[in-house]
């Protein structure tokens, strides 16, 4: 095998080491995510389900809960976006992906992203974050 054969499989292992954790989980925010969906699949199906419940319950109760399965979903979202925040510069990542990667792409990007979209926020930091960081500097 070449040296530098050698060098980048030893590359591969380091970036894998040093950059395998997403911000969420450095930042132990992982949870939330964990919350959100559970919270999200519980209301969709209060309100999904409501139909069914018409016969057994009634169709008031059935309301009540597919009102409440509503609120459930509604309150789960801003919570979420307002909880998972990068904790160097508050901005709401949760809100961020949402809104800039889409509702079904935006998880796959929150688990997998290492670092604040704004900040570069990273605990070992890189040259690619510092300069991230640079570009989006605000303070005079
Ligand atoms: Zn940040």
């Amino acid at each position: 095998m070449a040296p530098g054969c050698t060098y980048n499989v030893l590359r591969n292992c380091e970036e894998k080491v040093v950059g395998g954790v997403s911000l969420l989980q450095r930042t132990n925010q992982l949870w939330k995510i964990y919350v959100f969906v559970g919270a999200l699949v519980l209301g969709c199906a209060a309100t999904l389900l409501q139909g069914f419940l018409y016969e057994p319950l009634g169709k008031e109760v059935a309301i009540k809960i597919a009102v409440a399965g509503m609120a459930l979903i509604i309150g789960t979202f801003l919570w979420t976006g307002h909880s998972i925040r990068c904790p160097k510069c508050q901005r709401k990542i949760f809100y961020y992906a949402l809104t800039q990667k889409g509702f079904f792409n935006c998880f796959a990007w929150l688990l997998q992203e290492e670092t604040c979209p704004q900040c570069g926020q990273a605990e070992a930091p890189r040259t690619a974050s510092r300069r991230r960081k640079t570009k989006g500097l605000k303070r005079p």
